[in-house]
């Protein structure tokens, strides 16, 4: 079986979602299992009324009532039956929205992030397997939280991998032998049925996920680029196709901050070995990137850039060495505060790290670490990571930069560097 996941920007508009249901029944070999993300930005959109909502401001109606016109509004385009039960049914996903909307908030504010963001994932869902039923494709929907359970860690949800096994394999084969099936990427459910979110662009995941549990023969993630490139075309004029890559360099590459795919999609399909196709919903007669089990290293050096950069350099106050204490006690602050670290180096005195400026929760660390290290902090820095570097590539990203740290392995070359 397949699986193919379809992300935001592949059913942005009602044209989209034609193309998306055209794709779904002209390259469905066998049996098939579709993950669909929200439609566009909606999880930003949503991510906003939950903010407004927490924060009591007034304006999460007014918020959710942009969202729900612009849902409606594809939906006018798709059907032109106003008698349709699917107006109704995604009328009442956002009800749903609104009677947490009307209550005063109890919950944490992550709980209740999961609680109105899933709703993305709901309606688009909904509408492409309506949309796909009508032209004669023969879909099921399913309800993802029935089977990608997870731990109550909301907005980064752990998924329990045994409990999602069992399920999965329980019913979806059966229903696989007759139906395409549509369901949801980025959602899961606590075992008290409690909605959670597996962390942002997390569909990608949610897909290798069902493909690791039905033990797919290859899993296709159609994107609007041609496939994985060699860098972001933000970046770079002249970005070149990678046709074929390693799971290890797939890993490394998303690892260190490439974003076509998500990082935690590659090690559960490395496991099964299951092929990871990348290609364009633009041009699905393209072949785009496989990512497999191949000796191959990458044809050509890669390159990933990281901006907003923050550099902190963590020194003891009292003079004793950065050992193995100082280290896991600055490592749980990290942790407990969810920030990752992109780039890190220790001394005999010092440690430093390289990561995202993410604002708040930046502020409460560098706050708990200064009760304990002497803290130096420098931001507005970029980081770039070379894969496969050679001196060529590291002169040709330097250009007008300043370096502020640089590490290298025998594949990896990381530069922090400040522009001048
Ligand atoms: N809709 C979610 C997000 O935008 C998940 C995804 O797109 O993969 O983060
Ligand atoms: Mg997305």
């Amino acid at each position: 079986m397949q699986v193919f996941k379809f992300g935001g920007a592949s059913v942005k508009d009602a044209e989209s979602i034609k193309n998306v249901a055209h794709i779904m029944a002209n390259y469905k070999k066998d049996e098939l299992l579709v993950v669909v993300s929200a439609m566009g930005k909606t999880t930003d959109r949503l991510s906003e009324v939950a903010q407004h909502y927490v924060d009591q401001t007034g304006q999460a109606f007014t918020y959710l009532e942009e969202v729900k016109a612009w849902h409606q509004d594809i939906l006018a385009h798709l059907f032109h039956d106003p008698a349709h039960p699917i107006f109704d049914e995604i009328a009442n996903c956002f009800v749903e929205v609104e009677w947490v909307l009307e209550e005063e908030p109890q919950d944490s504010y992550d709980y209740l992030y999961d609680q109105i963001v899933s709703t993305g994932e709901m309606v688009s869902s909904k509408i492409l397997a309506a949309y796909a039923k009508h032209k004669g494709i023969p879909v099921k929907w399913v309800d993802a939280r029935d089977y990608i359970l997870t731990d109550n860690t909301y907005r980064e949800a752990v998924v329990d991998w045994e409990k999602t096994e069992e399920k999965i394999r329980r019913d979806l084969p059966a229903v696989l032998d007759d139906f395409v099936i549509v369901t949801q990427g980025f959602i899961g459910s606590t075992s008290e049925n409690f909605t959670t979110t597996l962390g942002r662009e997390g569909s990608d995941y949610s897909a290798a996920i069902f493909a690791s549990c039905l033990n797919a023969e290859d899993i296709t993630i159609w994107k609007d680029v041609p496939g994985v490139l060699n860098a972001d075309p933000k970046w770079f004029d002249h970005t070149e196709l990678i046709p074929e890559l390693s799971y290890t360099d797939a890993i490394e590459l998303t690892y260190y901050g490439a974003t076509v795919i998500h990082p935690k999609t590659i090690k559960p399909l490395q496991n099964k070995k299951i092929a990871l196709n990348v290609r364009s919903f633009v041009n699905p007669a393209a072949t785009g990137t496989f990512i497999r089990s191949t000796n191959q290293g990458l044809p050509v050096p890669s390159f990933i850039f990281k901006v907003n950069q923050v550099f902190v350099n963590i020194q003891p106050r009292d003079f004793s060495f950065i050992v193995e204490d100082n280290l896991s006690h600055i490592f749980n602050l990290f942790h407990s505060n969810r920030i990752k670290i992109n780039m890190m180096h220790n001394s005999a005195i010092s440690f430093c790290v390289a990561i995202d400026d993410t604002g708040k929760n930046i502020d409460t660390l560098l706050e708990e670490l200064e009760k304990r290290y002497k803290v130096s902090v420098e931001k507005g820095l970029e980081l770039i990571t070379i894969r496969y570097f050679n001196q060529e590539t590291i002169d040709r990203v330097l250009v007008n930069k300043q370096i502020i740290r640089e590490l290298k392995d025998s594949y990896t070359c990381q530069l922090l560097v400040k522009k001048i």
